[in-house]
């Protein structure tokens, strides 16, 4: 397995607005390392709620103190920590941001800024190569979901990814101000009534149809008030109707940041249960002895190997080991010197490391939350391609 360094020449990527995070940016972290071992890339995840602003001048304190007998690696902190404060002094957060990663080494040139709107723990890690697993677990637990709030005469149609609202479509009908006028019977009165709705709910379906046939929109929700819904749902075809995840009660004049960040827990919820889906799957794989790995080593040759389907790790699960980045070995335990080629080795949790091989052969992860049975496995397992 070879590893790519891309050094960035070119101006520090930093996007003004809210970072859409998609598996190509993990995947391009994932290739970048320092092929001498050096402790050289800053990871900075920051929870922009919380209140710790003296967490960043800690932990830079403390790195600090521990690089100082080493000369150019401090150098190349002090520095990368320079480059790191200069942006946080400068800019404020955007609308809607709760977390703001970042990304730096000064020795190779490299600078990535990620404002997210979803939330981070605080975290600096200095290492032999970019931190990637928070951002990985980001992108596998906010799905990018469609939404749709609706009553008989009005609706908006929504699509949210990575935490922020992308796409927005207004709709309304005047139906009953329409029908409301003349002599009519109330029968006859009530019959176009309900026709007019059943023509705005379809001309709703079609632009749903439009909107959420993408890849991407994987689950949909669907929200509003009274009966309106549950006709609108039935008028949808198969394939669309098949991702909605969820049919809620809502005022159709709710604030919109209290509907998305209700469907958002909807959909964080419906995640964890695909998660333990999973885990199931794995369970009974390895129980008729398919096509199924689990522990660190079978798990991390397969991922090496390109041979895994779904990645599974457990959240909190970190393993100490080492790694080589000249020749690319990995393993647990302590080791100063790599046995194969004799360079200085640096330590990893070796959880991270398969992490970043996995997105290397653009596997897809799955993060796991408190579930015994993978831990009893050992933390990490793997559903077999072949
Ligand atoms: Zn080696």
């Amino acid at each position: 397995m070879v590893r790519r360094l891309i050094i960035n020449t070119q101006k520090p990527l930093i996007k003004d607005m809210l970072t859409d995070l998609k598996n190509a940016d993990i995947k391009e972290l994932s290739e970048v390392y320092d092929s001498e071992n050096r402790d050289s890339f800053i990871s900075l995840y920051l929870n922009r709620e919380s209140r710790d602003n003296k967490f960043v001048g800690r932990r830079k304190n403390t790195c600090k103190s521990v690089l100082k007998e080493d000369k150019e690696l401090s150098d190349n902190f002090e520095k990368t920590m320079q480059m790191i404060e200069e942006y946080l002094n400068k800019r404020d957060r955007e609308k809607g941001q709760k977390g703001l990663v970042m990304f730096a080494s000064n020795i190779h040139n490299f600078f990535r800024v990620y404002k997210l709107g979803m939330p981070v723990e605080n975290l600096l890690i200095v290492d032999t190569s970019p931190y990637i697993r928070p951002l990985a677990r980001l992108v596998d637990e906010y799905e990018a979901f469609g939404l749709v709030l609706l009553d008989s005469q009005r609706a908006k149609i929504y699509v949210v990814s990575s935490g922020k609202v992308g796409y927005k479509k207004k709709k309304a009908k005047d139906i009953i101000n329409k029908h409301k006028k003349g002599g009519m019977s109330q029968a006859r009165f009530q019959r176009l009534r309900k026709g007019a709705i059943n023509h705005f709910l379809k001309d709703v379906s079609e632009d749903v149809e439009k909107l959420f046939s993408k890849d991407d929109v994987v689950k949909i929700i669907i929200a509003g008030s009274g009966n309106a819904k549950i006709m609108f749902k039935n008028i949808l075809p198969p394939h669309i109707k098949s991702k909605i995840v969820d049919i809620i009660d809502m005022d159709f004049d709710e604030a919109e940041d209290r509907l998305v960040s209700k469907a958002e827990e909807i959909v964080l919820e419906d995640e964890k249960e695909t998660s333990e889906k999973n885990v199931s799957r794995l369970r009974d794989e390895i129980l008729r002895n398919g096509l199924a790995v689990y522990g660190l080593k079978e798990t991390g040759e397969a991922v090496i190997n390109g041979q895994i389907e779904l990645l599974l790790v457990s959240k909190g699960y970190k393993i100490r080991g080492w790694i080589c980045e000249k020749c690319q070995t990995v393993d647990s335990g302590v080791k100063d010197k790599c046995p194969y080629c004799g360079s200085r080795t640096s330590g990893v949790d070796v959880i991270e490391e398969i992490i970043e091989f996995a997105e290397r052969t653009d596997t897809k992860i799955e993060f796991v939350g408190n579930n015994h049975i993978l831990d009893e496995l050992g933390g990490v397992g793997g559903l077999l391609r072949f």
